[in-house]
């Protein structure tokens, strides 16, 4: 029976900001550039082609219409969304649903698979459908090592990431946005000080952000201030050593001028690795949430937490039931999309990888009157991504018991003792746990959808309380409803105050009380320690990893920035990134501060 061709009737709550952007990014449109689509009917597409993957399992036509308008509400009442892909190319042409991809780059030009220009063929495919791509270049020869077929000498790995970048310019995704990559070199490649710098000139390689792979071996030798080896990526011979500290502190100090490099801590990402009998993690996602093997993908959707408070109370039944939902949503997802390889098609089905995460989190604490930067309020963090996490396997689980577990799951780090994988001790990762997903929860940076939800952004803490927004070129103005609505009802409310804010890009003014300048603190004003000590709170119970930005104001020293690394990898963060304010141009939000 063929879904109802229009949407169903029953409350939707889309403002007009979300209306403008879909309007300019995802409604399918005419020849003259026209939508032809209302954001309603995007929706109803959304929802009929990810409920459909229930009639695989056996559910009734009745079944899988009630199922699609669940769906319908849920994220028409941003509830919940899932990532831009599935958006933009559900129920049309290019199918393709998912935000993350890895693909591995072997050092040769080409090997008919995953070499050099076979990959990046591979990337311009992935880009063209949507999905952001995570590369590893630490497999490729060093700069200056010979080439034997030609005798002449190796360019090096990042030449060939500025070829990739150069690439990424001529393909838009999914016909709307320009690619988005991660480029990682391991700390131990020849090449490591090179690739820190390279990106030290902000008009280069604008379509990757960069990421050092930081071992244990590195942060072991950084600790006791000595050295550590380079290896020949060629035949794993060592050919130099380097001072870990001299190292570490060209990272900082390029983090400092420009936030590049990031750290991936690599080792301690591949700890929690759930299939590593299939091979290490190799990179992450473009946004750095999520570690992906060779030939992985992942689909992301965020639960909007703060629609769940209401009164100054959370209503933790329906937080669960949307969960659950949203699980189903995204394990539908893998059934339904389309990928644009083979290799990522038979990987993606044999460990059925999705990552539920959250967005609104600040207006969650908000509305519960908890400052971000308070001990409760990390508290709140940990709390909530432990009940996300929970429930979302249970899910999973039940899942699992219906339609079968993801077929790698007896080898996999949730599999019985017997065949299950185990840490280096010999001990399990994991407690045992039927799942249909390999990883369930990760939390993206959410930079559409929580504009389309009209939330705050991931776990961050509130961007500003009135700011302009650049918004694929349009400059939006964007208040804090929340922030408004209690000023009103408290009598302090003024025009006049509204524009200070923006102004100043603080609540510090004398009308605001001082609780609620410490409920609306803003993240250029919360220190650094608690951006971190947040992000820990959230990776404790979350699958993947967190995408943050640690904010540091425009006066913070090169040192106050090495403070934080240190401190994210003690706090067992998988990566870091941080943003010292005014540091780059074009940022996409700007307050009056620093605009
Ligand atoms: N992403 C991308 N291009 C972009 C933005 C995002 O490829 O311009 C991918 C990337 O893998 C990123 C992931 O989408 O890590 C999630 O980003 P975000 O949550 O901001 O995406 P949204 O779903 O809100 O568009």
């Amino acid at each position: 029976m063929p879904f109802a061709a229009t949407p169903p009737e029953g409350l939707v709550t889309l403002s007009q900001n979300a209306r403008t952007v879909l309007d300019k990014r995802y409604l399918v449109k005419d020849k003259t550039g026209k939508s032809v689509e209302k954001p309603e009917d995007m929706f109803w597409r959304v929802a009929t082609v990810v409920a459909e993957a229930d009639r695989r399992y056996g559910a009734s036509d009745g079944a899988v219409q009630a199922l699609a308008e669940e769906f319908y509400f849920l994220m028409t009442q941003r509830r919940f969304e899932p990532n831009s892909p599935t958006l933009m190319n559900a129920g049309r042409p290019l199918g393709q649903l998912s935000a993350c991809f890895v693909l591995p780059v072997e050092d040769a030009l080409s090997n008919g698979q995953n070499g050099i220009y076979d990959s990046l063929r591979s990337m311009a495919l992935i880009h063209q459908s949507g999905g952001g791509t995570g590369f590893s270049f630490s497999r490729l020869r060093s700069k200056g090592s010979m080439v034997r077929s030609t005798t002449g000498v190796a360019s090096g790995p990042i030449s060939f990431m500025e070829l990739y970048d150069a690439s990424t310019d001529a393909v838009k995704q999914g016909g709307t946005r320009r690619g988005a990559n991660m480029g990682i070199l391991r700390v131990d490649h020849p090449d490591v000080l090179d690739f820190v710098a390279c990106k030290e000139d902000l008009t280069k390689i604008t379509n990757f952000n960069i990421s050092v792979g930081i071992t244990t071996k590195f942060m072991d030798a950084l600790k006791a201030d000595g050295s550590y080896d380079l290896y020949d990526p060629a035949n794993g011979a060592v050919v130099a050593q380097l001072r870990a500290r001299d190292v570490w502190d060209r990272m900082i100090l390029g983090a400092w001028r420009t936030g590049e490099p990031g750290v991936f801590f690599i080792d301690e990402a591949n700890k929690y690795n759930p299939v590593p009998h299939l091979g290490a993690y190799e990179a992450t996602n473009p946004c750095g949430e999520q570690p992906l093997l060779a030939y992985d993908v992942c689909n992301l959707g965020s639960v909007n937490l703060g629609y769940y408070v209401s009164n100054g109370v959370v209503d933790w039944d329906a937080m669960r039931r949307d969960i659950a939902l949203s699980t189903h949503f995204l394990d539908n997802i893998i059934d339904v999309n389309k990928y644009p390889l083979p290799e990522i098609d038979a990987l993606s089905k044999r460990i059925r990888r999705i990552g539920l995460g959250v967005m609104g989190f600040a207006d969650m604490l908000v509305r519960l009157g908890i400052p971000y930067d308070s001990a409760e309020g990390v508290e709140m963090g940990r709390r909530v991504m432990e009940f996300l996490d929970v429930e979302g396997k249970k899910e999973s689980e039940r899942l699992a018991k219906d339609r079968g577990a993801f077929p790698e799951w007896a080898r996999s780090i949730w599999g019985p003792d017997e065949t299950c994988a185990r840490d280096a001790n010999g001990q399990r990762i994991r407690p045992m746990q039927l799942l249909r997903n390999c990883n369930v929860t990760t939390v993206a940076p959410t930079g559409t959808i929580s504009i389309i939800a009209g939330c705050s952004s991931g776990l961050e803490p509130l961007f500003a309380v009135a700011f302009m927004r650049n918004q694929a070129g349009v400059m939006m103005p964007d208040v804090n409803e929340d922030f408004v609505s209690i000023a009103k009802h408290e009598g302090w409310y003024s025009d006049e105050l509204m524009e200070r804010i923006a102004k100043t890009g603080s609540v510090r003014h004398a009308e605001v009380p001082a609780k609620w300048q410490a409920v609306f603190n803003t993240a250029n004003n919360i220190s650094p320690e608690y951006h971190i000590r947040m992000q820990a709170a959230f990776q404790q119970h979350c699958d993947s990893a967190i995408s943050k930005t640690t904010n540091f104001s425009h006066t913070a020293t090169v040192d106050d920035v090495r403070a934080i690394y240190e401190m994210a990898y003690d706090m067992k963060c998988k990566g870091v990134t941080v943003y010292r304010d005014g540091s780059r141009d074009g940022q996409v939000l700007s307050t009056g501060a620093t605009a």
